[in-house]
């Protein structure tokens, strides 16, 4: 496999990016640290003869307990101590992201647009010429669920839960200036499954915002994967709230990514718990409800009944951990 040529711009500003986005639009795609876009160039999956690179654009860097730069590396989070202890759902997040190797390279903002996956279309050129390709890359059909509509590949970003349940924003700049707005409503849940996120076309991440009421939020990211040491999530399970061990509950939220097309936050379960006790009865309920709701495809590894069942144990076994005990 090898990279075809393409033209590499290097702007030094956000509004220079932009308006070499506006120029170059259609054409092009955002380089941060390439883990997830260059091996899909390789597989000449839906090449663009421009890139942008944002390594030379200082705003989109560094990290403080209330931002974190688009272009700031999962390592560099990773060894801030006290960035991961004022947030432990997040240190779980980073630190299950492929390998200590992929994060030294791996961007926030990189991990937050990664490109959704499935075994008919990380594939090389050839494998899925034999195929007829499928509707995300040079085809119209769809394989997984026989269609010409919509594509049902799988969100596989391990920080997109983590950031949804701490109620993070993201800061994005285009042609049209600058917006935030909340990690939750990035992502299109209503759309064709191709173009994964809600953003205009060419605009930038710039940056994650954590509010300060989401510093020092109980927490725990669990992910099912085939290899521990490497893959990407069958399944992940974000919880972060605020409550004392017996009394009631202030705050709490829930996410899954890596079962379904997008990550989603299950806000209309969690929300009635406050003010109530989190008994062990309420948790197995609640986990029972959120079972209910994901529905995994057969585009991954692991079968989608089996990991619609570990819903079930990982929502459990995250709660559990982070009120500090075993799943009940
Ligand atoms: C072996 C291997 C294992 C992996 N395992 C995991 C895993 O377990 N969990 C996981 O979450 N990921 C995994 N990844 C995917 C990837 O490494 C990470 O998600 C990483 O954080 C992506 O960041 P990046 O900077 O390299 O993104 P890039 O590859 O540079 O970009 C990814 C996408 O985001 C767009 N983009 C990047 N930055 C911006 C921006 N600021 N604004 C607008 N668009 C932007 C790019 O155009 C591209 O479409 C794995 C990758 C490899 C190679
Ligand atoms: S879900 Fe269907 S359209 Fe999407 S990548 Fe897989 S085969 Fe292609």
């Amino acid at each position: 496999m090898h990279l075809d040529p393409f033209e590499l711009h290097r702007p030094e500003s956000v509004d220079a990016t932009v308006a070499l986005a506006s120029e170059l639009a259609g054409r092009f795609d955002y380089l941060a640290g390439g883990t997830d876009l260059l091996p899909n160039y390789k597989m000449h999956i839906n090449l663009r003869p421009h890139l942008i690179a944002l390594d030379r654009v200082s705003e989109l860097g560094g990290h403080s307990l209330e931002r974190i730069g688009a272009t700031e590396r999962l390592a560099d989070l990773e060894a801030d101590e006290a960035f991961l202890a004022a947030y432990p759902v997040l240190a779980d997040a980073i630190g299950e992201v492929a390998t200590p190797l992929v994060r030294a390279s791996g961007t926030v903002g990189g991990n937050l647009l990664v490109e959704t996956r499935c075994f008919f279309f990380n594939q090389s050129y050839f494998w899925r010429a034999s195929l007829g390709f499928c509707l995300k890359a040079d085809g119209d059909k769809c394989h997984v669920v026989p269609q010409k509509e919509r594509c049902y590949a799988t969100f596989s970003g391990d920080l997109a839960p983590a950031l949804m349940a701490l109620g993070a924003e993201v800061e994005v700049a285009g042609s049209a200036g600058r917006r935030r707005f909340p990690v939750a409503q990035l992502y299109d849940a209503g759309g064709d499954g191709i173009h994964r996120t809600l953003l205009a076309p060419g605009e930038l991440v710039v940056a994650v915002h954590l509010p300060p009421s989401s510093r020092g939020l109980r927490g725990r990211y669990k992910k099912l994967r085939v290899r521990p040491s490497y893959d990407f999530p069958e399944l992940g399970v974000a919880v972060a709230g605020r409550w004392e061990d017996e009394g009631p509950v202030e705050s709490l939220r829930l996410a899954v990514g890596g079962a379904e097309t997008y990550p989603r936050r299950f806000d209309e379960l969690t929300d009635p718990l406050a003010g109530a006790t989190l008994t062990d009865d309420r948790v197995r309920a609640l986990a029972a409800e959120v079972t209910q709701r994901v529905r995994p495809v057969h585009n991954t590894f692991l079968l989608p009944d089996y990991r619609r069942r570990m819903v079930d144990v990982y929502v459990r076994r995250a709660i559990a951990e982070a009120r500090g005990g075993r799943a009940g």
